[in-house]
């Protein structure tokens, strides 16, 4: 017998879910992207950690707070990663239709709060649009990203500059048990398109100007920033620390009042 988690919509069967859906207004639904990540992580890896991170989450609240985690949405929107063989990307509106689509499915069957756990930036946008819909349709939603709730530890514990596949997201995936490519990390901090004004970092400071772009401006590798810096130590300080404030802010949302 496989051992399979209470909230993993997708392993329930349809009465499984009725039964769960009476005791619980909330599903997560993680998003990710197929994207490069430079020469020692896999084209997975936002998948992977949306995945794991929402996993993690459901279950640190299990039982006493049930959510329910829909199916990984595993393509993004990558295309300034296009240049890189193996990316997928799928157009904003492609994302943000799926998001609202799974949104009204999950109101017809009850579910009044959604949380969709995100692991790639270039998702931000898309997402937002799509959560606008879901509001209107009468839910209530939230994107969450892992990077954002722990922004304060990333700034203190990982190597600048915090972009793409480097120190921070390296030591990240491999807490989460990632496959890393040990000998294949790269420094490469990222050329600036515009010196003095583009610098793709997260703390940059003044002025800092990202224009659209593709990564192909800033590097040759796929990364920019420090993945020679990165163990799965100070990755695992930093999970264990979003987990923890992702679940205690889904405590908190699950008291909220919805009409
Ligand atoms: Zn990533």
């Amino acid at each position: 017998m496989t051992d399979v988690k209470p909230f993993l919509l997708g392993k329930m069967t349809w009465q499984e879910a009725k039964a769960l859906l009476k005791k619980t207004d909330i599903a997560i639904i993680p998003v990710g992207s197929t994207e490069q990540h430079g020469p020692a992580l896999p084209l997975d890896n936002d998948a992977f950690q949306a995945s794991k991170f929402a996993h993690a989450v459901a279950e640190k609240l299990w039982p006493k707070v049930k959510t329910i985690v829909t199916p990984l949405v595993p393509y993004g929107v990558s295309p300034h990663h296009m240049p890189f063989s193996g990316t997928i990307t799928v157009e904003p509106e492609t994302l943000i239709n799926l998001v609202v689509d799974i949104g009204k499915s999950l109101a017809q069957h009850g579910v009044k709060k959604i949380i969709v756990m995100n692991s790639h930036g270039g998702n931000t946008p898309s997402l937002s649009i799509a959560l606008r819909k879901v509001h209107d349709m009468g839910l209530w939603c939230v994107q969450l990203a892992w990077w954002q709730i722990v922004s304060d530890l990333v700034k203190e514990t990982f190597k600048p500059p915090h972009f793409h596949a480097d120190d921070m997201e390296t030591s990240v995936a491999w807490a989460l048990g990632q496959r890393v490519l040990k000998d294949k990390r790269v420094d490469e901090p990222g050329r600036e398109p515009i010196p003095g004004f583009t610098r793709a970092t997260m703390f940059a400071k003044a002025p800092n100007i990202l224009p659209a772009f593709d990564m192909t401006d800033f590097t040759d590798s796929g990364t920019i920033g420090c993945a020679r810096n990165a163990d799965p130590e100070r990755g695992k300080r930093v999970v264990s620390a979003a987990i923890e404030r992702m679940a205690a802010f889904i405590e908190k949302v699950a008291k909220l009042k919805v009409k």
